[in-house]
């Protein structure tokens, strides 16, 4: 069961966008009380119309929600005085001048991972259509794949191109429809190469591709994830506390069971859990009749079980093998597909839960009204 110091440390996962620092050591989290399975949780805002409140509001909730023996959740929300905003300016400029970024990921980038208890569930295919769906919006999105010796994600994006470095000795990722591509496939010569990666520890392989990687301001970043490992999910979860996962199950019961494996690894770690996709759904003949291939009901039992939302449910389709196959990714080459509509509604669904970090920003505001009016007026004190 959860704790108050749980929490706190569960809360150490919501980032200030725009500070890079964790709300906790910035001080915006007053208030972690537990009355049996109930959380209240108090948060205090630099400024009440922050732009950035319904996001963190909302980090909070998942995060606190993704906790074993936590039911419902409560948030008070404050505004903080004036000497607890001059601290936590304070403490986000000495974290900026501290910790030159550990990661290439800047802190308002939003970080996706893609997991599934075993392989051939369809993650690589859902992670790189999901990507070029969100590309597609005119978003900035990156596929880190960690699936450092299966990888499929070149292939599946048609990615040809070879990683190089830099003037800055980073890694330039490969671009391919719209997204920055990040995959030991394209650093090695062929796949049969692969195998010189499997000496390579993979939590080590996913240090580098997040430090080393030239990512840029990525709004979303999606990692494939490698079939059930629990040392990449807590590296994960160290280097990218942001970091929320999306789990990708089939209708099968046994590749349910393997799934809440992942996602109690990844509550273990303090990755709240997105939501849980259900793929190769049912099978639609020429003549609209749907088969259910492999059984009926594993992602809603899923979502039950783990009480996380069902995000969608994308049906199995022989375009969507095609596309991954060919490198034409069936959202972007056949959109009218009705699996590709359903990934298309997926790309919506997850950018609804975890929507992208507000352009305007409390600092910039905060800088603005206190050049403008030196003592903060009333109406912005008030939540
Ligand atoms: P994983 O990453 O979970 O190991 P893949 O994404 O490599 O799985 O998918 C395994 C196989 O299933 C691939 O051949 C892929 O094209 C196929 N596949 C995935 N999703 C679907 C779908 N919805 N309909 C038909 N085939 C699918």
């Amino acid at each position: 069961m959860t704790t108050e110091d749980a929490i706190l440390e569960a809360l150490k996962g919501v980032m200030d966008p725009e500070l890079g620092l964790n709300v906790v050591e910035l001080g915006m989290i007053p208030e972690v009380r537990l009355a049996g399975t109930h959380a209240i949780i108090g948060v205090a805002l630099t400024i009440a119309a922050c732009p950035m409140r319904t996001q963190i509001e909302g980090d909070v909730e998942r995060r606190v929600l993704s906790l074993p023996g936590v039911e419902t959740v409560e948030i008070r929300t404050t505004v903080m005085r004036r000497a607890q905003r001059a601290t936590l300016m304070e403490r986000a400029r000495k974290n900026a001048r501290d910790n030159a970024q550990q990661t290439q990921v800047s802190a308002t980038t939003r970080v996706i991972a893609v997991a599934s208890g075993k392989g051939g569930v369809g993650k690589s295919t859902l992670t790189a259509n999901l990507a070029v769906a969100m590309a597609s919006l005119g978003l900035e999105v990156g596929v880190l794949d960690a699936d450092i010796w299966g990888f499929s994600i070149p292939r599946a994006l048609g990615a040809t191109d070879r990683i190089r470095a830099s003037e800055k000795k980073l890694l330039q990722p490969v671009t391919a429809h719209g997204v920055k591509v990040i995959s030991t496939g394209l650093i090695t010569e062929s796949e049969e190469t692969a195998l010189m990666w499997r000496g390579l520890m993979l939590s080590k392989a996913l240090e580098q591709f997040l430090t080393q990687v030239e990512w840029g301001e990525l709004d979303y970043l999606l990692i494939d994830m490698p079939p059930g490992t629990g040392d990449v999910q807590m590296a994960l979860s160290r280097l990218l506390p942001q970091a929320e996962m999306l789990v990708v199950t089939t209708p099968q019961l046994a590749a349910q069971k393997v799934a809440i494996r992942v996602a109690d690894m990844a509550r273990r770690s303090f990755m709240p859990i997105l939501g849980a996709v259900e793929n190769m759904s049912h099978f639609e003949c020429a003549h609209g009749e749907k088969y259910a291939v492999f059984g009926n009901g594993g992602g809603t039992r899923l979502s039950e079980d783990l009480n996380i939302p069902l995000l969608g449910q994308i049906p199995l389709d022989p375009a969507v093998v095609e596309g991954q196959d060919t490198g034409r990714p069936v959202v972007a080459y056949l959109p009218a597909n009705p699996a590709a509509v359903a990934i298309t509604e997926l790309a919506e669904a997850l950018m609804r839960v975890l929507p992208i970090a507000d352009a305007e920003s409390c600092v910039g505001r905060l800088a603005h009204i206190f050049d403008n009016f030196p003592p903060l007026p009333e109406d912005l004190l008030t939540p």
